[in-house]
């Protein structure tokens, strides 16, 4: 029998001339990518985790057993049921955010299994598919038993099946990023972007805030999760070393593109679960420390190595380290009945902390947490006093991201207009706008939450349109976590200094 260094080289790189049909026909550049190169110029493209089939189901068997195990050890519902609220109510984000989320990076490495450029390519693309099968169904397989505790769980499956606001604006960016994109696109922007860039916020980050809070099996999902998207990230890198040698240019637009459209997607869903959804003494650094550390100083570095440039907006990027997320998890306190999880109201003590971490524009964010402490002191606690501690009127949305009009600080909106073919649009940053003007045919024919008021589509009322059109109940829309009893509450408020 031949040995495995025999045989791999064969099985990994098998490619042949096609003599019935065109090279383009085969791969067309609308689902393979842009450049459109022949054979030759990727045939030495190259995987750093070279893979045979039989080492991958044996690899995976392996993890899968261990997180089972931790899992029977420590992740039954009495051990949830043990772990602070706040914490409970970030680990709803993150299963209705992203298992679903996982599965549409399926459906883009098939895309790469069939349409990537070279033999060795579509095998990693293959495996990266059963990858991200994988991370969808572990934390649908984890997170089914909290269903029967607490119905907000139920949203793991339900939310991007639903026309809530924020899935709008998730499908908006995974569609793009994943389902509908084409095999060169995909893999920068997931392998490269999202998994290099971004993902160590939540593997790295996040699980060390999970192991603080006792959460052992997020923090077991994740870490495993982490050692295929390590493997699969690598894809991204190969595929960018050949975009990079024939258009530098599109390299940087891609990069730019969706660093930006990630940056929006993770300061919301890990910026708001460390810096507001995790118990104060459980939190090791701050968002934006976590943000330095794995972004501004490793993604930099990477960037360097394949001669690319910072994005243009990087200033901007810097400066909404301090309040982007800030000011989202204000809308979504405000706003909380429009979500399917809980909210908590960030007391002095957490207050003081978020002070000295965000020291720029803490000023004015502060005055909006008391605003709403007296809004509570006012009313008093009690479940029945939720909708007077409320936002009722419509926000407007982003054209491009989809998202609130939440940039710039609670004084100095950065929200920007535009018309463009006799058609008016809105944009919650330069950066969404700049994106949107890059490929108008993309963008401008989809709807935003109030476009679809206006057109009919979607009802007018606020209560209609929670129940209705976003697929909450009273069950499982949010709440403030505590309905507003603080013992803080009762103390008269100290301006904080
Ligand atoms: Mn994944
Ligand atoms: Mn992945």
């Amino acid at each position: 029998m031949l040995k495995r260094d025999e045989w791999l080289h064969l099985a990994r790189k098998l490619d042949w001339n096609y003599s019935f049909v065109q090279e383009k026909d085969i791969f067309p550049e609308v689902i393979s990518g842009h450049p459109w190169l022949p054979h030759a110029e990727w045939q030495d493209w190259d995987e750093a985790f070279k893979n045979s089939y039989r080492e991958y189901v044996e690899n995976q068997y392996e993890k899968d057993m261990s997180v089972f195990a931790v899992r029977d050890a420590v992740g039954r519902l009495e051990d949830i049921e043990k772990l602070n609220p706040a914490w409970v109510n970030g680990l709803k984000i993150h299963a209705a955010g992203l298992a679903l989320a996982e599965f549409t990076g399926s459906i883009g490495n098939l895309r790469g299994a069939r349409f990537g450029r070279d033999s060795a390519w579509r095998t990693m693309a293959g495996f990266g598919a059963l990858d991200e099968f994988r991370h969808t169904q572990i934390p649908l397989l984890l997170y089914h038993q909290l269903v029967r505790w607490d119905p907000q769980f139920d949203w793991a499956h339900l939310f991007y099946h639903t026309n809530n606001w924020f899935a709008i604006a998730a499908r908006h960016f995974f569609d793009e990023l994943t389902l509908g994109q084409n095999a060169i696109e995909f893999h920068i922007a997931t392998n490269f972007i999202l998994e290099t860039g971004f993902t160590n916020l939540q593997f790295v980050g996040l699980a060390s805030l999970a192991h603080n809070a006792n959460d052992r099996i997020f923090e077991k999902m994740v870490t495993s999760i982490q050692t295929d998207e390590a493997r699969h990230a690598q894809i991204g890198h190969s595929v960018l070393t050949t975009v990079m040698k024939h258009d530098p240019e599109y390299a940087q637009y891609l990069v730019d593109k969706w660093f930006w459209r990630n940056w929006r997607l993770f300061s919301i869903i890990t910026g708001t679960s460390m810096d507001y959804l995790t118990d104060l003494e459980q939190r090791p650094s701050s968002f934006k420390e976590f943000t330095e550390e794995w972004i501004i100083d490793q993604f930099l570095i990477t960037l360097e190595e394949f001669g690319l440039k910072k994005p243009w907006y990087w200033d901007t990027f810097i400066d909404e380290l301090d309040v982007y997320h800030h000011m989202v998890y204000a809308s979504a306190y405000t706003y909380r009945s429009t979500l399917w999880f809980n909210c908590v109201l960030p007391g002095p003590a957490e207050r003081k902390w978020l002070r000295e971490k965000y020291p720029k524009y803490w000023n004015e964010l502060d005055a909006v947490w008391e605003r709403l402490a007296e809004q509570w002191r006012v009313v008093g606690p009690g479940e029945h006093n939720e909708a007077a501690v409320h936002a009722t009127a419509m926000p407007t949305f982003c054209d491009l991201c989809q998202l609130p009009l939440s940039a710039g600080t609670p004084s100095r909106n950065a929200a920007n207009v535009l018309d463009y073919n006799g058609s008016n649009y809105i944009f919650c940053s330069e950066p969404c706008r700049w994106i949107f003007l890059r490929e108008p045919d993309r963008y401008a024919n989809h709807q935003e939450l109030v476009k679809r008021v206006l057109s009919g589509e979607a009802p007018a009322s606020m209560s209609e349109l929670v129940t209705d059109y976003f697929h909450l109940t009273p069950e499982t829309w949010g709440k403030d976590a505590f309905a507003g009893r603080y013992s803080w509450l009762k103390e008269k408020s100290v301006p904080i200094v």
